[in-house]
């Protein structure tokens, strides 16, 4: 695992002061089918160099992506997302002991607030689904991807263009196969082979298409 620091950092929200655990550079050995890193050594400290790319506040559970000094929230901001936090059920149950994945769910309750693109939101619940692999919690690792899905269709009806058209196609079709909807996924890959044709900085994705797309068959039949 890479070199993890703990940088001082101020909540946007609460104002809180914490040590942040931030990963300096880490090796990565490939990709799975669902574009999860592989890390070389335990698959928890693989997990953890994912946790890291989200932040939480340990005190008001407000949580992002983004590094915190970045963030400007507004009074108003602010108050709903306060609220917001406060009444959510899964946050409210796990606070007291996080589980892995819970700083992902709080980023997405926060993402939600502010807006983030159905984009982000997706790669939000990826991220939380492959740290859930890695810890072996298979069934919210399911209900990541069931999310994940939902985020990208939407922000496949909003418009993507170009490789990030491809690959959130690829995507759909990828985390439906793990869901186990072969004959889905099979569709959304022959979407996703129709907008990668002839891009030549695609052929990685065509060649994961071309695999995936024979692997859903045989377990569809
Ligand atoms: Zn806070």
């Amino acid at each position: 695992m890479g070199e993890v620091k703990r940088v001082f950092t101020r909540c946007p929200m609460c104002e809180y002061v914490f040590k942040a655990p931030r990963v300096s550079t880490y090796v990565t050995v490939g990709r799975e089918p669902d574009l999860c890193p592989k890390f070389p050594g335990r698959q928890l400290d693989g997990s953890r160099v994912l946790q890291y790319s989200v932040t939480m506040c340990p005190s008001c559970s407000f949580a992002a992506r983004e590094d915190f000094g970045d963030l400007d929230l507004s009074p108003i901001e602010r108050y709903v997302l306060e609220e917001r936090l406060k009444e959510d059920g899964l946050l409210r149950v796990f606070r007291t002991s996080p589980p892995p994945w819970l700083a992902f769910h709080a980023a997405e309750v926060c993402g939600q607030e502010r807006a983030l693109a159905a984009r982000e939101l997706g790669d939000l619940c990826l991220r939380a689904s492959w740290v859930c692999r890695k810890e072996r919690e298979y069934p919210f690792e399911s209900t990541f991807q069931l999310r994940a899905i939902r985020y990208f269709m939407r922000a496949l009806k909003d418009g993507l263009v170009g490789r990030e058209l491809s690959v959130t196609t690829y995507l759909v079709g990828e985390l439906n196969r793990r869901l186990g909807n072969h004959r889905e996924a099979l569709n959304w890959y022959v979407n996703a082979a129709r907008t990668s044709e002839g891009d030549p900085s695609l052929t990685w994705l065509e060649r994961l298409i071309t695999q995936q797309s024979k692997l859903a068959r045989e377990q569809a039949a």
